[in-house]
């Protein structure tokens, strides 16, 4: 992601070819895993010949992570999948075997709920929502329209390669 990177434009200020890496995330995974790379620091360069950019440096995320929690976007899907299928959380959370504990699953189920009119307005953009489906839990609507837009693989992932932003 260091390479990747370089010409890429400024979040803050627009410039490009200016970033620098500084630094990468690494965060927790699943039990014994410990040091997973999560992302890069990036600095937008103050001090450059020509041009120069904002100073300023921020983060960014591989695809394949969530922001501010240690599962990975497979993980979770695998999860909300279970829980999709009408099953409770406990019960989804032991099938998926994210590796992570029951208090994070009722997050992540929190976290859903709060955010679904945000993702369903993006959804929205990609296709239209699938006719009024037999809805097991209220969150079943979302998750179906999520894969009917983005495909069935890694969901997750592809939310944050369309949009460029974080999903929960
Ligand atoms: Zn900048």
């Amino acid at each position: 992601m260091r390479s990747g990177v370089k010409q890429m434009a400024c979040p803050l200020c627009g410039r490009a070819g200016l970033l620098n890496c500084h630094g990468l995330v690494y965060g927790n995974g699943a039990a014994g895993d410990s040091r997973v790379l999560r992302g890069g620091r990036f600095l937008c360069s103050p001090r450059r010949k020509g041009d120069s950019g904002c100073g300023h440096s921020f983060t960014l995320w591989l695809a394949g992570c969530l922001p501010r929690h240690s599962v990975g976007t497979k993980g979770l899907w695998r999860f909300l999948r279970h829980y999709h299928s009408g099953l409770s959380v406990s019960a989804a959370w032991e099938k998926a075997r994210t590796g992570f504990s029951i208090e994070s699953a009722y997050r992540w189920v929190r976290r859903m709920y709060e955010i679904q009119s945000r993702l369903r307005a993006r959804l929205c953009r990609v296709r239209a929502p699938p006719p009024g489906t037999d809805a097991k839990n209220p969150l079943s609507e979302v998750l179906e329209h999520w894969f009917n837009a983005l495909g069935e693989d890694d969901p997750i992932r592809s939310f944050h390669l369309r949009f460029q932003t974080d999903l929960l």
